[in-house]
């Protein structure tokens, strides 16, 4: 097959144009040539729909300081996260908020024209004894009004975008990275992008289950990416369930709703968060909350018997609610014909939020083994990457910061690095094999009667994780979910698709994305089975409580072939031991 091949040199090029990459970008344009890949044009990115708010421990409301920040977001992680990271991020988030406010993010404001701040589930004050108003915000448009900035910042910054373009493979050479290879979407041809660094910046990958929050592009292409290179991917059991999805659809009521002082209610209208967490209700961790929706729906309290709780705002008023959750209040009149001020939503968990991801050191470098090993040239941040701030568990608003402090860190980082390097390194010559086979290969199977087709695969995939790998998990529903993985990987091989265009296929890149969360749903299948405690939102019903002893550590696991490996890292702990985690 003749697929046309096109080269490009850039000093920094970064995957993926959500927060984390857009940061980075702003921070190399400028300094040197800097290219973004993206697969959604830049402001359609995952991050845009981020509501809630942005945690800084600004004290623009009440007294606020970053070691509370640190305390609650130790805790929330369920003692997981490194505190080391931990630390860079709270302390961090104080300077970056004002840094965005100053490039222009529309934040609510107090009457005295501070940036606003409201509640949010996890963090308190006072090393978690009083409440605390710490998420700044803009409305629940947030994540929306940091994407567009940082947007409009990289444009003028001369930020060279290639929009619609799909990162198929990485280049790496000699323990180097180099580069990536890319599709370009619209128009079809191979493209390699020959780079001094790169970063991965290309979010979460919840879109494996059947009711998520997440984006259609959040398939985990760049976890992917970095499994087929034979490398470490981290703490890949850790997936957050929101509490408050849209019933059957799965797009998200922000936390926001309960921020305000929303209710969660019963089919018989009780507060049932006062059997769970009395004192801190409906804002304790989102964990927490999942697991008493899901215990209330499990013992048939769900609304009329089915499996939903409601969210109840009404108390709130019509004022309140279109000035501080408009987008709610149009997505519950859209998706459900409800007019939110009147009545209560209905909701139910869904898959939102990926703590695990891609090794990393504190400056964004991927480590190659995991633990210790740089890979040279080669960069991680945002959803996708590990750098454990989350740990088990994450806290609200406390994403879009670490994607802007992480972004913004690793971008200088990335800076830093490029500056020790001169000259352009030479391709290893078969930079283009992998990713030329794969789209070959997809594209000659096009119209072949027999073969399997993608959407059946996506369809079970996505139910099965559904069932087996939900808020509660046990061992014989996440050992089915491993054998189920497997025999979907060895179906996908003989996969057939339908459109064999090269021009503006999304048949194709539909396809490829499949191949991606086969892989890394595997992954988080067997790291689920292998984990034989209740961690943050990984819950045993079979292994009930805690266990340091034996489980206070990290998973590594790497995919070769068939084989998943696993391997363990110690946790970093700075200031805070484990602790019992009460609410
Ligand atoms: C509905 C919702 C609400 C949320 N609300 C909040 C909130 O209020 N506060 C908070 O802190 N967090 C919130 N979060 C979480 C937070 O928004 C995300 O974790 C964060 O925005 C992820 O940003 P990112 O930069 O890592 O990636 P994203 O914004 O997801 O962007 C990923 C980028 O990677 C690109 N990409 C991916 N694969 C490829 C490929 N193969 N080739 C080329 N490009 C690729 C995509 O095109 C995209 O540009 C929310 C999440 C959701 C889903």
């Amino acid at each position: 097959m003749n697929l046309e091949v096109t080269y490009h040199k850039h000093d920094a090029l970064i995957i993926g144009s959500g927060i984390a990459g857009l940061y980075a970008a702003l921070k190399t344009s400028g300094e040197v040539d800097t290219a973004v890949l993206s697969k959604v044009y830049p402001t359609r990115s995952h991050s845009g729909a981020a509501q809630g708010g942005c945690a800084a421990s600004l004290g623009n409301r009440m007294e606020d300081r970053w070691e509370w920040h640190l305390y609650d977001t130790v805790r929330g992680s369920d003692f997981l996260g490194d505190q080391d990271a931990q630390e860079l991020l709270v302390r961090e988030a104080v300077p970056v908020m004002y840094e965005m406010e100053h490039l222009g993010v529309p934040f609510s404001r107090t009457p005295e024209g501070r940036i606003d701040q409201r509640a949010f589930g996890g963090h308190f004050g006072n090393f978690g004894k009083t409440p605390m108003l710490r998420a700044c915000f803009a409305a629940d448009r947030t994540g929306h009004a940091q994407l567009h900035l940082l947007y409009e910042q990289c444009l003028k910054h001369q930020v060279r975008f290639y929009n619609e373009f799909y990162a198929l493979s990485l280049i790496v050479k000699d323990g180097i990275c180099l580069g990536a290879v890319a599709w370009d979407m619209n128009r079809g041809g191979l493209h390699v992008f020959q780079a001094k660094a790169v970063m991965l910046a290309t979010g979460g990958y919840a879109r494996c289950w059947k009711i998520t929050s997440n984006a259609h592009a959040n398939t985990g292409d760049g976890l992917a990416l970095i499994m087929r290179q034979g490398l470490a991917l981290e703490d890949m059991e850790f997936v957050q369930f929101h509490p408050t999805g849209v019933w059957k659809h799965g797009m998200l009521v922000s936390e926001a709703a309960r921020g305000e002082g929303g209710h969660l209610t019963n089919d018989k209208g009780e507060r049932f968060m006062e059997n769970y967490a009395k004192e801190k209700m409906e804002l304790a961790p989102r964990d927490v909350v999942s697991r008493a929706e899901q215990t209330e729906i499990d013992e048939g309290r769900g609304i009329a018997g089915q499996d939903c709780v409601h969210i109840d705002l009404t108390h709130l008023g019509r004022e309140k609610i279109l000035e501080r959750l408009p987008q709610i209040h149009e997505m519950a009149q859209k998706f459900l014909g409800i007019n939110c001020i009147e009545k209560p939503i209905p909701i139910q968990p869904t898959a939102h939020y990926s703590m695990g991801g891609i090794p990393t050191t504190l400056d964004t470098e991927v480590l190659a083994d995991g633990k210790e090993e740089v890979l040279a040239g080669l960069y991680a941040s945002g959803e996708c990457a590990c750098v454990s701030v989350h740990g088990a568990n994450r806290l609200g608003t406390n994403s879009t910061l670490e994607c802007a402090v992480f972004g913004r860190h690793g971008g200088l980082r990335m800076l830093d690095y490029i500056r020790t390097c001169p000259s352009f390194e030479e391709l290893p010559g078969n930079e283009l094999d992998m990713a030329r086979e794969e789209v070959e290969h997809l594209l000659s199977t096009a119209g072949t009667k027999g073969g399997v087709r993608p959407v059946e695969l996506r369809e079970r995939l996505q139910e099965t994780m559904q069932k087996n790998v939900a808020v509660f998990r046990n061992q014989e529903g996440l050992a089915d979910q491993v054998k189920i993985c497997g025999e979907l990987r060895e179906q996908y091989r003989r996969v057939a698709i339908d459109d064999g265009a090269r021009v503006a296929n999304t048949d194709l890149i539909e396809t490829i994305e499949l191949g991606h969360m086969l892989d890394y749903s595997y992954m988080i299948a067997r790291c689920a089975l292998e984990r034989t405690e209740c961690r943050g939102a990984h819950w045993r019903t079979d292994h009930p409580g805690r266990n340091d002893k034996e489980w206070h550590k990290h998973t590594l696991a790497y995919l070769k072939g068939d084989e998943i490996r696993l391997d363990y890292k110690p946790v970093t702990i700075t200031r805070h031991q484990p602790e019992e985690r009460k609410y």
